[in-house]
């Protein structure tokens, strides 16, 4: 089946019996994955503003091309294998916690290109400080090298924000740069209360 969409662009799902509190239900699909779903029925309802439509053989005997439209924006039936269970903390990665704090350094504020940053551990590794979101912020090369292996008090320095875990939304928007204004407006009503996220873009 050709591909019409821009290629890469994905989508987002959200479980059938989808509830604004459960928003860890959402994440991105490949595109042929949608189509599949669609051809297999399990699409519920679609939400999306934008669609794509995906262009198949031709039929041998009427000669009639298949298509297959799918929304930017699609729910799934059922309680299926996407909709995944427990409270999943996202991945950590750099790049996701470059984005969350807006590729500025939390201790002397310096936005600065992703190469250019560094994970800090706020409690360092060596004095049983985790490798989790709400331990780690985004710092230039001075200042963590300025750090050390110490605390932000040992050290004599201050963090500008607090730093947090991104809830599913959150980290949809954090793991994707090309959203669409339609994923963009349904993910932003998931965020959290007074989230930053998303103000600069
Ligand atoms: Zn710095």
């Amino acid at each position: 089946m050709q591909n019409t969409a821009p290629t890469g662009t994905p989508i987002s799902v959200v479980g059938h019996e989808f509830d604004v509190n459960r928003p860890k239900r959402l994440r991105w699909i490949p595109w042929r994955e949608a189509v599949l779903l669609d051809f297999k029925s399990m699409i519920a309802w679609n939400a999306g503003d934008h669609s794509f439509t995906f262009r198949g053989g031709h039929n041998r005997i009427s000669g009639k091309r298949s298509s297959i439209t799918v929304s930017s924006i699609i729910a799934v039936k059922g309680r299926s294998r996407y909709t995944g269970s427990g409270n999943l903390v996202p991945p950590l990665s750099n790049r996701e916690l470059f984005l969350r704090d807006g590729q500025i350094c939390l201790y002397c504020g310096k936005q600065l290109p992703e190469h250019m940053l560094t994970r800090d551990h706020i409690r360092p590794l060596s004095e049983g400080g985790k490798d989790r979101w709400r331990n780690v912020v985004t710092a230039c090369k001075p200042c963590n090298h300025a750090k050390g292996a110490r605390s932000p008090e040992q050290a004599n320095m201050t963090l500008l924000a607090v730093p947090f875990e991104p809830n599913r939304a959150e980290y949809l928007f954090l793991s994707n740069r090309r959203i669409l204004a339609d994923q963009m407006e349904f993910l932003k009503k998931r965020f959290r209360n007074g989230s930053r996220l998303g103000v600069q873009t």
